[in-house]
Order: structure tokens, then C-alpha cells, then sequence
């Protein structure tokens, strides 16, 4: 009887980090962390899934994620409607208002792990794909916003990233808006001819996010439509120049964009991308914005906020363009091994590597010297040991280089070295 299953593959648009990919992405972790912590950012860690209703009500319903991005689903145990985050900030503002986090202090936060959209899968574009979500609560001022601006100026120097250019410009506040929809409203009105579906539904919903079209026949009109910063106010105007005055002193080159309006619903004053033309089309790496009014759209007592999201794979593919990639070797040091009593010793010897803070592999599942090498070297090991035979019996290794500079004589001479002195004398090497 044949046992025939059919294979089972992941899911379109999410994506494993097979073990040689991952040295990239922990390495970026890492450096991330490192990062954060310079400017006094703590990380915070908010579940997967959420009330449907929370980003219904965050993100705003006549959004693109909203409409058509979610994984909802309503769970079968209890029926309620949930919602596998597709982004992080209305978690992050759903936790501050439930543990009141912005009781007594400000918080710098941020979190970073997997969100998820249904969009359709290209180059850098994913239905899991993963953030670095920055957020900085309770705090009002464009001090603020510049500081999170320069901030990502500082991680693409750290990344040797070269080619990136930031996009500015101001939503102003809500009054602002409503005076400059009524004009933007009449604008799309007279390009009804132009509109596509989308824009049709929206243009009295939602008319702003009409400009944020991709669609290319709409281009025009939308470059004719009625400037939101125009209709800002003084002290609307006032905030964007100081933020800008600050970008300056840091030496950080910008563009207005007066048409860009971001995603989400909820953003207000600032809002900034960075973009690259070493993506194809999905060119847009890093993009946030204040969002002053989230905390009491959530139901929390009003809150001043701003923040930033960077898409981890389109990051890790730029980046790769600048940094050669990486060998992270398995272990530092390989075993090989030849019998029973060698195999087993193999393990005591490990051991006692580990408490000496040496990385080690011990050949398993057998095979002959010729073999058990190529696996060594084949781990990137720096050093081999050898376990075997009349050596061993007499109380000692053969420890072999592998990696040496130059590939002089000496590099390949494997050296006889006493077992009571094996771990110091590894530890020396690696
Ligand atoms: P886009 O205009 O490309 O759809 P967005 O405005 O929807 O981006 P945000 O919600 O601001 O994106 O998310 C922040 C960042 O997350 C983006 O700048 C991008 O780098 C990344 N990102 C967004 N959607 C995806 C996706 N489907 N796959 C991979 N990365 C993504
Ligand atoms: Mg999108």
C-alpha cells in the first residue's frame, strides 16, 4: 500500500528564513537592538492577534488595509472576530491605554517581528513580512519628529546604505483638513472622467487617500489637485519648518512632497518616507508620521505621537546591495573522530569546549575521515580536531587549522596537542 500524501508548501507570499539567510537577518537584529539603544528605545512585544475592531478603528476603515488587506477570521471556539496584525502601532497604542504606560513619563518603544496583508506577492512584497516599528508616546514637539528622522539617517550609515531619499510633508490638523477637502472634493468632481473605481468610492470617504493613487492615468489630476499645505495653518507651518530647521542642522537632505499622505488614517503634522530606486517598484523602505490623535480614537485619555515602520525584506535586499554576503560558520571548532571510545570522548571533550565559551560540532552519523572533513570544512570551522587511534590512546588530539590567512605550509600541519591541554589551547586559536 503506498502511504501518497501530497506535499504541503508554505503559504503564497510568506516565506521561510532558510539557516543561510538568517545569519543576515540576526546580524541586522542585532544591530538594530544596538541601535534603538542609543536613543533610549525599549523593546515592547504585543500579541499577533487582535480584535478585528482595533484596526478597523485605528487604521481607519477606507484604507487599503482595512479594505482589502486583512486576515480576518472569526474564531470558531468563541466567535469573536480577529485580526493577525498588519501593522504595529494600534497594538502598541491598544497596550499604553490598557497598562497605562503613559501614566507618569513619556515611553520610547518599539517592537519588531512579523505583520501581515493580503496583497499580491512580488519583490518586496509579502503577505508576512516583517517590521521594525518605532514608536515615541506623549511627546508633542518637532524635536520629536526630527530626532526619529535623523535617527534612521544614522541606521542606513550604520548599513553602508547610500541610497535612500527622504520625502517630507504636513497633514496638518483635522480643522485643516476639512477646509482643504471641501477644495479637494470639488477638484476630483471635475475629473470624474479620470477616476478609477477605487477613487470613485473613496472621493467622498476618504478624497485624500484618492492622491495617493498608484494608478498612473490619474497621475495628472492628481498633480493638479488642490495642495493640503496650502491650507495649513500657522502653527502647523510652524512645526514643519522647525522639524525641517532640525533636519538641517544634521546635514539631512529632504523633498516636500506635498502629495504624499501615507496609508493610515491617523496621521496628522509629519509624515515622512524614505525611498530607493534599488528596489523596483516597491521603493519605499521606511514611513511614519505624528499620529496626535490615536490614543483617544482608541478610547485613551489624548496622547501626542509619532512614529516610523521599516520593512525588514525590502531593508535586508537594499542592504544587500551594499554589504558583501556573509560566511557564518556553523561552530568554531569541527570533531572528527574514528571509534567508538573517540566518538564518546568527542562528547566529553565538546562539553568542556562549551564551558569554555568555544562553539563546537561533533561529527554525527558516522562515514570515513575523507568524509567527516568535507563536512568540517563545509561548516566554515576555523579549526578541526581529530579523535582517533593510538594518539588518543596515548592522551592526545590532532587539531588542524582551517581557516588560516595565508595557505602556507604550516596552516596545513596538523599539530599533536595534549588533551589536558586541548581546551586553552583551542581557546587560544579561534
Ligand atoms: P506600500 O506603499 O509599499 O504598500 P505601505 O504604505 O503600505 O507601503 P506601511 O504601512 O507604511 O507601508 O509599512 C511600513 C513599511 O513596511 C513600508 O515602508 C515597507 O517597507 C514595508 N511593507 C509594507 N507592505 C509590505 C509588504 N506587503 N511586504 C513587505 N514589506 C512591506
Ligand atoms: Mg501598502
Amino acid at each position: 500500500m503506498t502511504n501518497a500524501f501530497t506535499k504541503v508548501t508554505a503559504i503564497r507570499g510568506m516565506n521561510d528564513a532558510l539557516p543561510g539567510q538568517s545569519a543576515r537577518w540576526e546580524q541586522l537584529e542585532s544591530l538594530v537592538r544596538d541601535w534603538l539603544r542609543a536613543y533610549g528605545y525599549r523593546n515592547m512585544r504585543t500579541p499577533i492577534l487582535e480584535h478585528t475592531r482595533l484596526f478597523t478603528r485605528g487604521i481607519g476603515e477606507v484604507t487599503d488595509i482595512v479594505e482589502k488587506e486583512m486576515y480576518s477570521f472569526t474564531d470558531s471556539l468563541n466567535s469573536e472576530s480577529l485580526t493577525m496584525r498588519p501593522e504595529f502601532t494600534a497594538g502598541i497604542v491598544r497596550s499604553c491605554i490598557e497598562n497605562n504606560l503613559l501614566y507618569d513619563r513619556a515611553q520610547r518603544v518599539y517592537a519588531v517581528g512579523p505583520v501581515f496583508r493580503h496583497e499580491r506577492p512580488q519583490r518586496g512584497r509579502y503577505r508576512q513580512f516583517h517590521q521594525i516599528d518605532v514608536e515615541a508616546l506623549g511627546m508633542a514637539g518637532p524635536d520629536i519628529d526630527a530626532e526619529m528622522i535623523v535617527m534612521v539617517a544614522r541606521l542606513w550609515k550604520l548599513l553602508g546604505i547610500t541610497d535612500v531619499r527622504l520625502e517630507l510633508n504636513s497633514l496638518g490638523q483635522a480643522n485643516e483638513r476639512a477646509a482643504h477637502r471641501a477644495a479637494l472634493i470639488n477638484h476630483l468632481e471635475r475629473h470624474g472622467d479620470v477616476l478609477d473605481d477605487e477613487a470613485k468610492r473613496r472621493m467622498y470617504t476618504n478624497p485624500l487617500r484618492v492622491l495617493d493613487t498608484k494608478n498612473p492615468a490619474m497621475q495628472e489630476m492628481a498633480d493638479a489637485a488642490p495642495r493640503l499645505f496650502d491650507y495649513l495653518g500657522e502653527e502647523s507651518r510652524a512645526h514643519f519648518d522647525a522639524v525641517c530647521a532640525r533636519l538641517d542642522d544634521a546635514g539631512i537632505a529632504y523633498r516636500l512632497n506635498p502629495r504624499m499622505v501615507r496609508g493610515l488614517d491617523y496621521y496628522n503634522l509629519t509624515v515622512f518616507e524614505w525611498i530607493t530606486d534599488k528596489l523596483g517598484a516597491q521603493a519605499t523602505v521606511c514611513g511614519g508620521g505624528r499620529y496626535d490623535g490615536l490614543f483617544e480614537l482608541l478610547g485613551g485619555k489624548p496622547a501626542a505621537a509619532v512614529g516610523f515602520a521599516i520593512g525588514m525584506e525590502r531593508l535586508i535586499d537594499l542592504w544587500e546591495q551594499y554589504a558583501p554576503a556573509l560566511i557564518v560558520p556553523e561552530c568554531d571548532v569541527y570533531i572528527v573522530h574514528q571509534g567508538e571510545d573517540a566518538h564518546r570522548r568527542s562528547a566529553m571533550i565538546a562539553e568542556s569546549l562549551r564551558d569554555a565559551g568555544v562553539s563546537v560540532v561533533v561529527h554525527a552519523g558516522g562515514g570515513s575521515f575523507k568524509s567527516q572533513f568535507k563536512r568540517a570544512d563545509a561548516s566554515a570551522a576555523s579549526i578541526a580536531v581529530i579523535l582517533a587511534g593510538d594518539e588518543l590512546a596515548a592522551g592526545s588530539a590532532s587539531v588542524k587549522m582551517l581557516r588560516v590567512a595565508d595557505s602556507s605550509a604550516q596552516a596545513n600541519q596538523q599539530m599533536q596537542v595534549p588533551l589536558d591541554n586541548l581546551v586553552a589551547f583551542l581557546k587560544d586559536r579561534i
